[in-house]
């Protein structure tokens, strides 16, 4: 079973694409969570971070990279972003192929701050 982010990479479903190489995607998050709300997905299939193994390394600070890439071209760069990666149950992961969430365009707060 192709999880919803293989597919959207597929072009199977469509999705709003703000980015696009041939490492990784980055799309608007159908239900936003802030003002900018913007998913960046790899396009190799790491379920979930806790996943990722050594040869990994690369990819996940290249996504690091290209987060500040994304947050720019979203006009957030300057104003401030917040990077988060739901790992788990707890966390709320719902979709199994790691993703970033990248948040800003407002104030946001922090309950754990
Ligand atoms: P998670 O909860 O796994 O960290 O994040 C999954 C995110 O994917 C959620 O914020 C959810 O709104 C988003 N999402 C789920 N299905 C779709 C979809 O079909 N299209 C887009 N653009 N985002 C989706």
């Amino acid at each position: 079973m192709k999880t919803i982010f293989r597919r959207i990479i597929d072009r199977e479903l469509p999705a709003d694409v703000i980015y696009e190489d041939e490492r990784c995607i980055a799309i608007h998050d159908i239900h936003p969570v802030a003002k900018v709300h913007a998913l960046l997905i790899p396009k190799k299939e790491i379920p979930r971070l806790s996943s990722a193994e050594a040869g990994d390394q690369e990819l996940l600070g290249y996504l690091l990279v290209v987060a500040t890439t994304v947050a720019a071209k979203l006009g957030i760069a300057e104003t401030g972003f917040r990077v988060i990666i739901n790992n788990g149950k707890d966390a709320g992961e719902s979709v199994p192929h790691l993703h970033l969430h990248l948040l800003g365009g407002e104030p946001l707060g922090w309950k754990h701050g």
